[in-house]
């Protein structure tokens, strides 16, 4: 990672909170690690509740909502002059869809990250459940969790894709090559308007690969669909972890710019 004051000018938009009941160290420290690593802007993007099922391992309760936001503003008062935005990431499970979006539409989010985590209330990241690939086909699941995911991106709800690809999070693929799996959830993708996030958390993962894939993401640019950047931070020393590589795969794929977001507008950052 670039020490303050040298290489590009970058925005952490994916960081957890200990409300989510798997992340450790309070949030002013994750904004301290931000500054001492010269980030222009962080982003909290913790998990929003869950509406199919209460786990207190996965999210904070829709009762903490408010308190998260106060979290926010207290934050903002303490570091005054660093651009703090009030992100959340939210799972898209279609049947709880328009109850999701009654529920976000109540808070001033500046973005609101859809992530696919559950296939048919499957949930396929979670190493609880690793079990669940030894009863079913891997060229199946990608095909499920591409088109599940091009339905997140129609849906209307969310400005970003986190994770694209977390399909592989523990390294499972397919024999064959999986590009026409998701090269239809790319059009999805790229006709809704949404951005993807080039997400460093893979590299902490059994896959130990960036989400998303390096040829995915020359796809979205040739497509047009804009990237953020968010390191998935569970813990303060995660903050901006592996930006310079992910800066370098932007760059590779022909990105000269992220966007960053108030308010739900976009607005591009040159890299
Ligand atoms: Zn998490
Ligand atoms: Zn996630």
């Amino acid at each position: 990672m670039a020490v303050k004051g040298e290489g590009p000018r970058l925005a952490d938009y994916h960081l957890h909170t200990p409300r989510c009941g798997h992340a450790r160290g309070e949030m002013r420290l994750y904004v301290e690690r931000a500054l001492e690593l010269g980030l222009e802007e962080v982003g909290f993007a913790d998990h929003f509740p869950l509406l199919h099922l209460r786990d207190p391992h996965l999210t904070m309760d829709l009762e903490e909502v408010p308190l998260y936001i106060a979290d926010i503003e207290e934050l903002r008062r303490a570091f005054p002059g660093v651009p703090i935005r009030l992100g959340i990431e939210a799972d898209f499970v279609p049947e709880e869809a328009e109850r999701l979006g009654e529920l976000l539409s109540r808070y001033p989010f500046d973005y609101v990250y859809g992530s696919v985590h559950y296939l048919d209330g499957w949930g396929f990241d979670d190493p609880r459940y690793i079990d669940g690939y030894g009863d079913r086909d891997l060229h199946e699941i990608y095909r499920r969790y591409f088109q599940v995911l091009g339905d997140a991106a129609e849906c209307g709800l969310f400005d970003i894709l986190a994770h694209p690809d977390l399909v592989k999070k523990f390294g499972f693929r397919p024999e064959k090559d999986i590009t026409d799996l998701y090269e239809d959830c790319l059009g999805r993708i790229a006709a809704s308007g949404l951005a993807v996030e080039v997400n460093t958390a893979g590299l902490r993962k059994p896959v130990r690969e960036m989400y998303p894939h390096p040829d995915f993401l020359r796809r979205c640019r040739e497509l047009g669909i804009p990237a953020t950047l968010g390191s998935d931070a569970h813990a303060p020393e995660e903050v901006g972890a592996d930006f310079d590589l992910a800066v370098l795969m932007l760059k590779e794929a022909g990105y000269e710019e992220i966007v960053l977001f108030e308010g739900r507008k976009r607005r591009p950052m040159p890299l």
